[in-house]
């Protein structure tokens, strides 16, 4: 048995790509169309960034759609799927992507602080989660060369585990996604479908800004990552690749921390 990878190991899919017109999710949807898939790029009102990714990942709508919802929305998130199914037939793979951050102290923590985020990161991977499993168990069998029915990626992020302080609505967000991605994968492995996550750490992207863009700032985020750089959108993305591909076949319920080491305590190195 061979035990190269497929060069194109996507090919056949039908990927939605949730938050995919800037950083990580804009790295995994080019990704995912290099691998062979074909991709909705949905975005949540950045239509010119969308479009950028549509105009990097090129071909008509045979490839890839651009797709404008609010994942907390429940009408918007059916009306995505409709799109993508009436196109396409189907969807294999839907990656869980969209995400904010809204940081304030717990005691000025507004509720439409706290809301919102829960809306966006837990209610909207739910929602999204809850379509992709009602499409794959509608089509019931895997697309053609494919083994899996389909597949759920959720980008979490090492604060499913690291506690974060100023933070707390985006913390309690991740650490859901975990809980979430091990419910759902429990629940429908024996339909074949993956429920899977990938738990990035300080990746450079506009989320993030203020803790890389100063040389001060950069020096101070890196004492924090034993692996010493931070970390770049493809770093993500093929791990992502790789997580929907039918390389991780036998996995389901895990999350893949990509975070060169942060979730590793770096403080104990000289500690202890
Ligand atoms: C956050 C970033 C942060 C990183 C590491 C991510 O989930 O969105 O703002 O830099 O975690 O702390």
């Amino acid at each position: 048995m061979t035990t190269h990878a497929a060069a194109r190991p996507l090919e056949n899919r039908r990927a939605i790509v949730t938050g995919a017109s800037r950083g990580i999710g804009a790295a995994i949807a080019v990704a995912f169309a290099a691998a062979g898939a074909r991709v909705l790029v949905n975005h949540a009102g950045s239509a010119d960034d969308a479009a950028q990714v549509v105009g990097q990942i090129g071909g008509g709508d045979e490839r890839v759609l651009c797709v404008q919802a609010d994942v907390s929305r429940e009408d918007e998130v059916e009306a995505m799927f409709e799109r993508a199914v009436g196109a396409w037939g189907s969807v294999d793979i839907v990656v869980n992507n969209a995400g904010i951050q809204k940081d304030a102290a717990a005691h000025d923590m507004t509720l439409a602080e706290w809301q919102r985020v829960i809306d966006v990161n837990l209610t909207g991977s739910f929602l999204c989660a809850r379509a992709a499993v009602r499409e794959f168990r509608r089509r019931g069998t895997p697309a053609p060369g494919a083994r899996t029915v389909g597949t759920i990626l959720c980008v979490s992020s090492v604060h499913e585990i690291i506690p974060w302080a100023g933070h707390v609505n985006y913390a309690v967000t991740k650490a859901g996604v975990q809980m979430m991605v091990k419910t759902l994968a429990q629940e429908y492995a024996a339909e074949r479908i993956r429920v899977v996550g990938i738990a990035p750490g300080a990746i450079k992207t506009s989320i993030n800004r203020a803790a890389w863009e100063t040389p001060r700032a950069a020096a101070a985020l890196l004492k924090l990552i034993p692996y010493g750089r931070i970390g770049e959108p493809d770093d993500v993305a093929r791990g992502a690749v790789w997580l929907a591909s039918d390389d991780a076949d036998y996995v389901t319920g895990t999350t893949l921390l990509v975070d060169g080491g942060m979730a590793l305590y770096p403080a104990f190195r000289d500690g202890g």
